[in-house]
């Protein structure tokens, strides 16, 4: 057998790829069942416990909206729009952040996060 502390770790690895694999920014049933494919008998509750230490490390971004929450495996800065009608997020790169600046300049802030969340109708439910 694994000495536990592997295990454990091995289980957190699997973890972060299944939610590093997508970009729906899956919910923590979608994880667990994409996590049963690699190993068949981890327990919901063990999947839980290892996105919290993923987010508590840092390696995971937690988004919440009003129904549930989800897990982001991009940690590099970015946005999000998010369906309101499908409830999906989709990320948004690059966006022009010189309008924070003049901001915080005219107001003599020092911003030290953003996080911007559009919401609105995607494509996919407008076309439907
Ligand atoms: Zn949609
Ligand atoms: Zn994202």
């Amino acid at each position: 057998m694994e000495p536990i502390k592997q295990r454990y770790s091995h289980q957190r690895e699997t973890i972060l790829n299944v939610v590093k694999s997508t970009l729906v920014h899956p919910t923590a049933d979608w994880v667990y069942k994409e996590t049963r494919k690699v190993i068949p008998n981890i327990s919901l509750g063990t999947v839980y416990r290892n996105l919290n230490q993923l987010v508590e490390s840092g390696r995971v971004l937690k988004l919440k909206d009003e129904a549930m929450v989800r897990y982001d495996g991009n940690i590099v800065r970015h946005d999000h729009f998010r369906c309101s009608a499908c409830g999906k997020w989709y990320d948004i790169e690059l966006l022009d952040q010189s309008i924070f600046k003049a901001f915080a300049e005219e107001h003599n802030f020092r911003i030290e996060s953003i996080n911007l969340e559009l919401e609105g109708t995607c494509k996919n439910c407008l076309d439907a």
